[in-house]
């Protein structure tokens, strides 16, 4: 299988250190938890220039930024059996080197890196599982007549209601089991123009 790896959410908490800078700009008193939706940063008068602009900030000085779980390597390399890991991701141009060199220094294995315009544009690169935590991305996938979704659990994705094809994951541990069961619905569907209506979440 071909999995797409999101870095943003996923791999980095890279909004961990978007909050600090937040805070000190505009006086905020944000935490993490407290982004419990896609758009949060419009509750608190933050335009979304801003937040993306604070979010390449935050990825110029990368070394601050913490990955999602510890040994965090070793738990993206427990998947690799499952097939290629590309991280893909819609880091901008300009923090392109910056996140590449996040990902050298957190020592994990990929195949390749891709950056895409938006996180709409993932959905065209015909991946067979995206593992990502963009609430939006979700419906996409499961629309599409092949791919499969793994919604990493954030605070900003929890309504994201059940959906054919996506799976939640609370934490990566229970990645290599998920991409297990897409691999054997995905086996048994094999030849089969109909696709399955496995909804488990
Ligand atoms: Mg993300």
């Amino acid at each position: 299988m071909k999995v797409a790896v999101d870095l943003d959410g996923v791999l980095a908490e890279s909004m961990l250190v978007w909050c600090d800078r937040a805070n000190k700009e505009f006086g905020t008193h944000l935490k993490m938890e407290e982004l419990d939706s896609w758009s949060s940063w419009k509750r608190f008068s933050i335009s979304k220039d801003d937040f993306y602009r604070l979010l390449d900030q935050t990825w110029i000085d990368w070394e601050q930024i913490p990955p999602t779980e510890p040994g965090l390597a070793d738990k993206v390399a427990r998947i690799e059996k499952f097939g290629d890991i590309d991280i893909v991701t819609g880091r901008s141009k300009g923090t392109e080197a910056a996140a590449k060199s996040w990902v050298e220094n957190q020592k994990v294995r990929y195949r390749h890196f891709v950056r895409v315009a938006g996180w709409r544009d993932k959905i065209h690169l015909n991946y067979d599982v995206y593992i990502d935590d963009a609430p939006d991305l979700m419906p996409l996938v499961s629309h599409n007549p092949t791919a499969w979704a793994i919604l990493y659990d954030r605070p900003w994705n929890r309504d994201v209601p059940r959906m054919r094809k996506v799976l939640k994951a609370e934490r990566w541990r229970q990645i290599p089991g998920l991409l297990k069961k897409i691999q054997e619905v995905r086996i048994q569907n094999d030849g089969s123009r109909k696709p399955d209506s496995y909804t488990r979440t």
